[in-house]
């Protein structure tokens, strides 16, 4: 058993609020030994370790818009400290077995998980570490790059995507299922922006923390694919938005074209891959269902993002 001491990670009681924290000089560097180690964790933590993997000992910051704080570490991989509350239940651990076990290889390899076991006994995420995908473009950057490309706002080179994501999808949906044709562990807030892609076009999902803004219990619940499957239809539209609130000159029909062929081949692209999966009837609710949500957060914490829920309700006639 190692020195408890030099454990990476402290969990403490911040007001009513059980929160974890990096410990210790170099905490990146102590988790990567623990996870080449054979040593026990303290008390009231887990350790899940996977192929293990030499590391060099640079390290830099991610410091794109995110809800945590993540590292890249010996450029070669992602160290993802929680800084979120920790409740229970939470969907990730699962989620993350499920992909490995089924051999899931479009999201980025899992080297190791610490979890800390909350006082309700459930066991929730405190720090993960996968591999670095390289050279990897963030979702929505790519994706509104495709969309400006395709429709002349910008010179550059285009890579086809949509009927790639509906195979991703759904083979993401085959490995998370439960049967057949039954409901999936969803990802559960999937949108373009859980989408890696790197220069050659191949995809990686990332982020199988579930929706923050649902409660424990809902966020681990297993759902219809349809419901991962409508939240990329509105991400997919979304990025219509986007593209024409700064290209305002482009016509509506423009815009509508690129979305609805966009949809159309993610979508054609799934069913080819999973069609059991996919009750098409749940689709329509599950996207207005989005938008409300998308509203309702903008009002609540991102008031710059409204204007695309509001141009999604509008498309509708629904405003
Ligand atoms: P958060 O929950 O804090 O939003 P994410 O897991 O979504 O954290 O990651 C935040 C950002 O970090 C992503 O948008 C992406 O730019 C980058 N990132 C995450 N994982 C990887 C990875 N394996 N390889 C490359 N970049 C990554
Ligand atoms: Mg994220």
């Amino acid at each position: 058993m190692a020195d408890p001491s030099s454990f990476p990670v402290a969990v403490t009681d911040a007001g009513g609020q059980w929160r974890s924290a990096r410990s210790g000089p170099r905490p990146n560097a102590a988790l990567l030994d623990l996870l080449a180690s054979d040593d026990e964790p303290p008390g009231g933590f887990r350790v899940t370790r996977g192929e293990p993997l030499s590391v060099g000992a640079t390290e830099r910051r991610i410091d794109v818009d995110q809800t945590n704080d993540s590292w890249v570490v010996g450029d070669a991989v992602v160290v993802k400290w929680v800084t979120e509350p920790l409740v229970g239940p939470h969907p990730a651990p699962e989620r993350l077995r499920r992909l490995d076990a089924a051999g899931f290889v479009a999201t980025p390899r899992l080297r190791g998980m610490v979890e800390w076991q909350t006082p309700d006994d459930f066991w929730v995420p405190v720090v993960t570490v996968v591999d670095l995908v390289q050279d990897a473009t963030d979702g929505w950057t790519w994706c509104l790059h495709e969309c400006r490309v395709a429709l002349g706002v910008q010179q550059g080179d285009s890579l086809p995507f949509a009927r790639g994501l509906g195979a991703l999808t759904a083979s993401m949906h085959l490995a998370l299922a439960d049967s057949p044709s039954g409901p999936v562990a969803d990802h559960g807030d999937y949108h373009v922006g859980q989408v890696l892609r790197t220069p050659g076009g191949t995809m990686y999902v990332i982020d199988f923390d579930g929706n923050p803004t649902l409660p424990p219990e809902e966020r681990v619940r297993h759902r219809p694919a349809a419901y991962d499957v409508a939240g990329m239809l509105v991400a997919l539209e979304n990025v219509g938005h986007v593209v024409q609130h700064y290209a305002p000159d482009l016509s509506d029909d423009e815009v509508v074209g690129w979305t609805e062929q966009v949809q159309g081949e993610f979508l054609a692209s799934y069913q080819e891959t999973a069609d059991a999966l996919l009750d098409e009837t749940l689709l329509e609710q599950y996207v207005l269902d989005q938008i409300q949500r998308e509203l309702a957060y903008a009002d609540s914490h991102l008031p710059r993002w409204h204007y695309v829920p509001e141009a999604a309700l509008r498309r509708r006639g629904l405003t």
